[in-house]
């Protein structure tokens, strides 16, 4: 027999980076799991919920307290997500406990959130019924519901019975009081599906391009060997059917008893997109998303956790579905940068995939039209295996035409350039008078990018960050899209009193106006965080747009991605340049060149075939070109020699250790403090820029302060930079790790 556990290791839900260690006493010693959420002693009295990372035999520390018990509440985990959750402490250099926290929903987390009851009403044994109305022939209203009860002994709910026996809730309330009727509390789902019934589907017919993707998947799931790749990368151009793709693999793997986690950015978790999956799987299936209310969110975890279902579908979080039978996950859209989180910790899902994917033996499938230049890398020199889907599912559907225009030759007699070029607006017209519908994007929201001064030079700037203010028109506000701070719109220069006050740049409420004013009569609407303020606006807003009323959708990413509609035959892009040049982003290029591309693909998925017109200053880059040519491989050709040149990712990690707090002196001492302490452990392969003021210097009200490391072996030095930020406080100082960040920024 193995011994029974001694002592637990424990994270209480603290920011210590530490667990502690607390005698098992035996009548719990055989059940006591690592991942099992237990109450502990903890402080003057007070009991604590704390999740078990793992035993020891001895302790350092004497007379240890006793856990109390294992919570009831259902809470506990697969001890493979602990462990993902130390790997991740470790990678990301955040605290134990903040990892561990970050694996269940906050409405699991927070225990207040409860299983919905639902009261159910069955006769008392059927002597006392049948005696009762014996006893009181001439209540009809009592007798009659107690023979609809008695041919009903699995029980009904309150309204089905009053229903059939059509009599009053007086009557059912007095029988219940007399215990000839009892009760039973049943737990029902909040379902956020309710009222949408969807058609089942069948799988597809694969086309030859599928099929082989299906094959080397199918190799992957069955016949793997140990020191193969366990992660596909699927490159498909947009309609090729790669999500035709994921959902015969998991088919194939609920065929096999697994179970599959598959991620969408949240941006691309539509209606639409659930019910492709409802379609095929209905009810085996559950949703995570922030969209959902607390208890709903509740609900669907819960059925991964009690094994109801055996697919979870959701935005980067549903990464951590407590499944115990993971066979296979899916990252679509896998370059997408909402995939990594922006608070600690600071993980990428689709990195944190593939780890999952490696310590549970799963399948990984990363599917995108545009792979991340990493994922790419990866797959080229064989650490992912490939496979291609490289034409429409349907060939006679072709790739949407694609046009640059260059907006310098559009300008004025005096060297203003306009917001659409008259390609842009004959295009829309074409499309109104046939009846089909455009799609104009824009990479901003608001009206204008700045409110300035040309007498005096002033610049509206937000009062507690670094940035100037945006205009926006309908509220006559500026606001800052930093710390979301707002202030109502000057009408005159608050500085020298000039009513030359301008407002420079465009943005999508500045382009739904000037729209409004060229495209009379024209039905117009605009998709971006301002107005889509609810998720329902945005089902709202998408459906008017899918049964055609509406002729032209203009938006920010929000409609870049993922959208299927087939009358939309016209794109238009306002400005490609926007972003291209930011200093700091290494990752521009290749953020244009994806957007550029899933925008396109937006155009001519139903017959008729798609154009796409491109506005920008810069009608030779590089990435533009390349996206107008559908072009993937050029791209990436190009790309990679540039990174390998500059020693940026893949080629080497990226890790920005980030400082802030409201005196910039004390910052700055903080932050050479630390470099000072981890300077030894910094390899000579290592590049460092030492730690200096954010490009957006202020935030909130914070200064920041960011020291840039790149290197390929950085594990010594997170390990050092961590110890330093846990082994002491910093008054004042917040200091925080970027691992892999996306930008220098
Ligand atoms: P992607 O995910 O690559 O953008 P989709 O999976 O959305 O592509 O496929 C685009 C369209 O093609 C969808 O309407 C889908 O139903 C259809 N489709 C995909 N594969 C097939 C197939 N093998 N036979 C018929 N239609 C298909
Ligand atoms: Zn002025
Ligand atoms: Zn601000």
């Amino acid at each position: 027999m193995k011994n029974l556990p001694k002592i637990a290791k424990v994270l209480l839900d603290l920011s210590l980076d530490r667990s502690f260690d607390y005698a098992v006493p035996p009548d719990i010693a055989g059940e006591i799991r690592v991942g099992m959420h237990v109450m502990v002693p903890f402080g003057k009295g007070a009991e604590r919920a704390a999740f078990v990372v793992g035993f020891a035999e001895t302790s350092p520390f004497p007379n240890l307290k006793a856990i109390c018990s294992i919570c009831q509440d259902n809470t506990s985990l697969p001890d493979s997500l602990i462990r993902l959750s130390e790997w991740m402490a470790d990678y990301y250099c955040c605290a134990r406990e903040t990892a561990v926290r970050n694996l269940l929903p906050g409405a699991v987390r927070s225990g207040k959130v409860k299983q919905k009851t639902e009261t159910w009403y069955f006769p008392a044994d059927r002597d006392t019924v049948n005696r009762y109305m014996l006893d009181n022939p001439k209540a009809q209203g009592r007798c009659a519901l107690l023979k609809v009860l008695l041919r009903n002994t699995r029980g009904m709910s309150a309204e089905q019975l009053l229903r059939e026996a059509g009599c009053s809730v007086g009557v059912l309330k007095k029988l219940v009081s007399e215990k000839v009727v009892v009760t039973e509390e049943r737990g029902v789902d909040r379902d956020p599906f309710k009222g949408a019934d969807v058609l089942p589907t069948q799988p597809k017919e694969p086309s030859p391009e599928q099929a082989a993707a299906l094959e080397l998947i199918r190799h992957k799931l069955h016949d793997r060997k140990p020191d193969e790749s366990h992660v596909v990368l699927l490159h498909g151009v947009t309609g090729s059917g790669k999500t035709e793709v994921y959902l015969q693999t998991i088919a194939e793997v609920l065929k096999a008893g697994g179970e599959a986690i598959v991620l969408v950015p949240e941006i691309s978790l539509t209606q639409q997109t659930v019910e492709r999956f409802r379609s095929r799987f209905g009810d085996q299936l559950s949703v995570l998303h922030s969209g959902l209310s607390d208890g709903e969110r509740y609900d669907e975890w819960m059925k991964v956790q009690n094994g109801r279902v055996k697919i979870a579908v959701g935005a980067r979080s549903a990464l951590f579905a407590p499944f115990r039978h993971l066979a296979l996950i899916v990252v679509d859209e896998e370059h997408d940068s909402s995939y990594k989180q922006s608070e600690a910790p600071r993980y990428n899902a689709r990195d944190i995939a593939v780890v999952r994917g490696k310590f549970e033996n799963a399948l990984v499938i990363l599917g995108s039209a545009t792979p991340s230049v990493e994922s790419y890398y990866n797959a080229e020199t064989g650490k992912y295996a490939l496979a291609k889907l490289t034409q429409r599912h349907d060939p006679s559907i072709l790739m949407p035409e694609v046009t640059i225009t260059d907006m310098r030759l559009e300008s004025d007699g005096e060297g203003r350039i306009p917001f659409f070029s008259k390609g842009l607006i004959d295009a829309v017209w074409d499309r109104i008078r046939r009846g089909e519908q455009s799609i104009i994007f824009l990479n901003r929201r608001g009206y204008a990018r700045q409110l300035s001064c040309p007498a005096c030079g002033y610049i509206a700037m937000c009062q507690e960050c670094s940035v100037a203010l945006t205009y926006h028109k309908r509220s006559e506000t500026l606001t800052c899209h930093f710390c979301g701070a707002a202030m109502s719109a000057p009408e005159v220069c608050p500085l020298c009193g000039s009513h030359e006050i301008r407002y420079q740049g465009n943005g999508t409420e500045r382009i739904e106006n000037t729209f409004k004013e060229i495209f009379k009569g024209a039905r117009i609407a605009r998709m971006d965080s301002d107005t889509m303020t609810r998720p329902s606006l945005y089902e709202k807003t998408l459906a008017a747009f899918r049964k055609g009323d509406l002729d032209i959708l203009i938006g920010t990413q929000m409609i870049a991605k993922g959208l299927d509609f087939p009358n939309v035959t016209f794109v238009g892009v306002v400005n490609a340049d926007m972003g291209l040049y930011t200093p700091g982003d290494f990752r521009a290029q290749e953020h244009a060149f994806q957007l550029l591309t899933q925008v396109s693909g937006r155009a001519g998925r139903g017959g008729i075939h798609g154009e796409v017109l491109i506005q920008t200053c810069a009608p030779f880059n590089s990435a533009i070109q390349f996206a107008a040519e559908h072009d993937y491989g050029s791209f990436f050709a190009e790309e990679i020699e540039l990174r390998r040149e500059l020693e940026y990712p893949p080629f080497n990690h990226v890790m920005l250790v980030h400082f802030r707090g409201a005196d910039p002196e004390q910052v700055l001492l903080t932050a050479k403090k630390l470099m000072e302490k981890i300077r030894p452990v910094i390899t000579p392969d290592t590049k460092v820029t030492e730690p200096a003021p954010a490009p957006v210097e202020r935030i909130g009200g914070k200064y920041r302060f960011i020291a840039l490391f790149m290197g390929t072996k950085l594990a010594g030095l997170r390990r050092a930079v961590k110890s330093a930020i846990y082994s002491e406080k910093h008054p004042g100082v917040d200091i925080y790790v970027d691992m892999d960040a996306l930008s220098f920024l």
